[in-house]
């Protein structure tokens, strides 16, 4: 298949800011789209050039991707720069400077090219990049260059996303979107849109059915629900419950198979490279032919005491790895498992779950440990567990249902796990991760940086950043200093698509919904600057930290800021 009819699709759903459109013109287009190109079509219409879990990313910027426009144009780059200036698209701009071309490549072809331009790393990789885009721009047409472009810097504009893939390949597929809720499922245990669409234009809802978890292939994690007081913990969850120490680390899935060890991030990334330490203690003291299992990592000291999570942010890195595994110790606290030896275990109790992890963990030590836990419904006793968990440092508890319908809901955010954390306990409210979408200059003393950043909610069903707060408190003066610097490569000329603002919200810059920061609040009010919930606001909010761990999509929804209110 040509690339051309995917650019004809991309141009379609451009134009369209309608859902159900966008479904129709996607389901059209699954329906014709031969076996053969189905997946990688599928992933180029996500905007991708792979699956979400392996990542692959082509590692240019615009800038990089100007220089690329620059020398398949013969235009000078100062000129290309000024033009993207002025339209403040990357895609547009190629497809005003270049590609006078016939489309004659294939999907195939723009698929291979764009992975090997990913490829490409090590010393020189930039200039391999910019000269392998720049051929390519040669090849093309100016409107494959414009979705081209925007393929390379992973910004797609289309306002569609995963959801409306998933819908649109149930219609096609099995003729109605009461599919979507096995999609979903499925794509939780195997977030991979291109291998669905291969499933499901096989073998129909069977295929989807079919979908298992396994080694190097990371499941979505579980996520637990928040509630307002202390007792309603009791009305949902009923029966005994493991209250753990909720740790305020990273989130890692450890796959297991042999002596092969991998480790995934909450965002699904192989973080393995960045965590030698953490293998070598999985490769010690975890015993089996294969497992999944899933936990909290944290920085601690010497004495095995657990320390802030900024510090184990350091341990994010490319180079100099072993000198941090020294530098900045981490532990590992087990708390679940999802798969052993062959067999899923997602659809098991936790008690079930448990007691294999148990059975797992051959030795436990400042490297590797099961998380701290009680098991219990007293709530004196969980008082007190919760009491103590606090006074060492921890951000709260988790509570986590014993039932027997108590299963590993992967990627879903449910009643089966309840968070019960320190700010809620003191008659404050809760955190929440807000989007950074705009900001307004400082003034007077604050003049070198922004005086507050204009915060988001994410609204799952619309796929919008809904406006929720202004955050300018709580920010150290070194963090402030910074803020400009960090802030620059997200800047965009007008307010994205995918942010939902009133029209008189005017921010002094917009931002790429990228930043994700978390915040402390005092009360949700109504508010007719914003538009989360339909005018809900955020008040007395205090930057607390940023969270790098977490994408824009991550970040709380407005289906919680609902049940909070
Ligand atoms: P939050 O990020 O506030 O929604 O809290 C949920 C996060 O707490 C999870 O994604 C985990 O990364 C983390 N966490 C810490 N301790 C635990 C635990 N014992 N069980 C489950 N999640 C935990």
């Amino acid at each position: 298949m040509k690339f051309k009819k995917i650019v004809d699709v991309l141009e379609e759903l451009e134009k369209t800011g309608s859902n159900n459109k966008m479904r129709d013109i996607l389901a059209d287009f699954f329906q014709d789209c031969p076996d053969s190109d189905l997946k990688q079509a599928t992933y180029l219409l996500a905007g991708r050039i792979s699956s979400e879990y392996r990542g692959v990313v082509t590692g240019m910027s615009d800038k990089l991707v100007l220089q690329s426009v620059a020398k398949a144009s013969g235009r000078d780059l100062k000129k290309v720069k000024k033009i993207f200036r002025k339209k403040g698209d990357i895609g547009e701009t190629a497809e005003e400077l270049i590609g006078r071309r016939k489309e004659k490549l294939s999907v195939k072809n723009v698929f291979e090219e764009l992975n090997e331009i990913a490829e490409a790393s090590g010393e020189g990789s930039q200039d391999k990049k910019i000269i392998s885009l720049a051929e390519l721009f040669k090849k093309v047409s100016s409107k494959e260059a414009k979705y081209i472009a925007r393929l390379v810097v992973g910004t797609m504009r289309t306002g569609s996303g995963d959801k409306t893939i998933l819908d649109a390949l149930a219609v096609a597929f099995t003729g109605s979107a009461d599919a979507r809720k096995e999609l979903d499922k499925a794509y939780h245990v195997h977030p991979d849109l291109g291998y669905l669409a291969e499933k499901i234009a096989k073998r129909k809802l069977k295929g989807i059915k079919s979908v298992g978890i396994s080694f190097k292939r990371p499941v979505k994690a579980m996520l637990a629900q928040r509630v307002k007081s202390f007792d309603e913990i009791f009305r949902k969850i009923r029966g005994k419950m493991a209250v753990e120490e909720k740790y305020d680390g990273e989130r890692m899935q450890v796959h297991v198979k042999g002596d092969r060890v991998k480790l995934y991030s909450r965002r699904l990334e192989d973080i393995s490279s960045q965590y030698p330490d953490v293998i070598k203690a999985v490769k010690k003291q975890i015993k089996c032919d294969s497992c999944i299992l899933d936990g909290e990592c944290c920085a601690v000291d010497d004495k095995g005491r657990l320390l802030h999570f900024q510090v184990l942010m350091q341990r994010r890195r490319k180079y100099n790895v072993e000198k941090y595994v020294e530098k900045i110790p981490v532990c590992l606290f087990l708390f679940d498992l999802l798969y052993l030896d062959g067999k899923s275990y997602l659809q098991k109790s936790y008690p079930e779950r448990y007691k294999a992890l148990k059975s797992v963990v051959k030795k436990q030590n400042n490297k590797l440990k099961l998380a701290n836990r009680i098991v219990t419904r007293d709530k004196e006793k969980i008082k007190k567990f919760f009491n103590r968990m606090i006074k060492k440092g921890a951000e709260g508890v988790l509570i986590k249902s014993m039932a027997d319908d108590s299963v590993y809901k992967a990627g879903t955010r449910g009643w089966l796990w309840i968070k019960w954390k320190k700010e809620y306990a003191e008659g404050m409210m809760d955190t929440f991760d807000l989007v950074v979408v705009g900001g307004f200059k400082g003034k007077g003393r604050r003049s070198y940086s922004y005086g507050s950043l204009l915060c988001a909610v994410y609204d799952t069903k619309s796929k919008k950043f809904d406006t929720f707060t202004k955050v300018g408190s709580g920010f150290t003066d070194k963090q402030l200093k910074e803020l400009p610097k960090k802030m620059k490569k997200f800047k965009v000329k007008e307010k994205p698509k995918s942010v939902n603002a009133r029209k008189d919200m005017k921010p002094d810059v917009w931002f790429k919904p990228s930043v994700v920061i978390e915040v402390l609040g005092a009360e949700i009010t109504k508010s007719p600057l914003h538009t989360a919930a339909g005018g809900l606001a955020l008040r007395f909010p205090r930057f607390l930290r940023y969270r790098p761990d977490k994408s824009a999509k991550q970040a709380t929804t407005v289906k919680e800021i609902r049940q909070m209110k």
